[in-house]
């Protein structure tokens, strides 16, 4: 299992984040946000399977690159096609679908998109057709909100929260589901053979009383699993963009957070800057560190400057962080 991820945009441009999750069975790609030239700089390859597009908010920094995703994308039906937005954007993105000529759109045409928008309360979804011209918005059943997780993947969850940028916009958690492995040094000690039983023993907790053949002999399938088995805490990594992160927002986003692996969060302003922070609603440096410190989060990568700032700021910014959380830090290559 590995969670990779990748921040798009460079420090002077839009940025988005790419996470693929590999569980050595399934590949899933996650987009978070599309602003101008975000999808342009993936592995075209990667563009074409992105599994979800999941957007925070649509302001124009976050989407004005969407145009090429839906490009290579339009009319694909090996997979789903699935867009999260924040309760009341599903429009915006329907529109950006008829934003073309349709004219020579038929029968044939498969792509089918999905629409999701995350609410307090539900979510809810719509269907959109190539066929169509995206003419339609079909109404497909929605779900109440019983917890965070909105994806439920091949070995990950994504959980959704809507925090406040005077409009809602979502942070994203991914979480990898925990690996199970077996302990091969305590294996071969014992001096059991590998063998079909070892799919038995890493599968579904032992029934009361299970068996297994192992070598010819019948053994206590919950001993083995308790004795063999290593489960390690997956990867998982939180995306924060365009929010105020003021003393409330921490409280309810620091248990959310506790012990994420990888932070990915806007420093759109200097400490000294809070009350541009504050006009538009926007987060400072060293306000998203104190979340990462009492969340106690692995690390901190600092996105989303606003341009006002030079290269030489931007550096202070980064040092006003790590006087707070020391494990800060600017995505590689910025
Ligand atoms: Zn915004
Ligand atoms: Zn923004």
């Amino acid at each position: 299992m590995a969670l990779t991820l990748q921040v798009l945009g460079t420090p002077d441009t839009d940025n988005a984040l790419f996470v693929k999750v590999d569980t050595g069975q399934a590949q899933s790609r996650l987009l978070f946000d599309c602003g101008d030239g975000c999808p342009h700089a993936l592995d075209p390859n990667d563009l074409r399977a992105i599994d979800h597009l999941c957007f925070s908010h649509l302001h124009m920094d976050h989407v004005s690159g969407f145009d090429l995703f839906f490009r290579v994308n339009f009319d694909r039906d090996d997979r789903a096609n699935r867009i999260w937005v924040p309760s009341g954007s599903g429009e915006i993105v329907a529109n950006r679908f008829r934003g073309f000529l349709w004219n020579l759109v038929g029968p044939s045409q498969k792509g089918e998109w999905l629409v999701h928008e995350i609410g307090p309360e539900r979510v809810e979804t719509r269907a959109y057709l190539a066929r169509e011209a995206f003419r339609t918005a079909h109404e497909r059943p929605a779900w109440p909100r019983r917890a965070r997780t909105v994806i439920d993947g091949a070995g990950f969850t994504v959980e959704a929260l809507l925090l406040d940028h005077g409009t809602p916009s979502v942070a994203y958690v991914v979480r990898e589901a925990a690996r199970v492995n077996v302990d091969t040094e305590k294996l071969y000690a014992r001096g059991f053979k590998p063998g079909p039983w070892l799919n038995r023993l890493r599968g579904a907790p032992a029934t009361p009383g299970e068996t297994v053949d192992v070598n010819g002999a019948a053994h206590d399938l919950n001993a083995l699993q308790g004795e063999l088995l290593v489960t390690t805490p997956g990867d998982s990594v939180a995306y924060l963009t365009d929010f105020r992160c003021a003393p409330a927002a921490l409280e309810n986003l620091a248990p959310v957070l506790a012990g994420v692996g990888t932070v990915v969060c806007e420093c759109q302003f200097r400490a000294g800057d809070a009350d541009l922070a504050d006009a538009v609603m926007h987060s400072t440096a060293v306000e998203v560190a104190q979340l990462a410190a009492r969340a106690n989060v692995g690390k901190l990568v600092l996105f989303h400057f606003s341009a006002r700032y030079t290269a030489a700021e931007r550096y202070e910014m980064l040092a006003e962080a790590r006087d707070v959380f020391p494990r800060a830090e600017f995505p590689p290559g910025w």
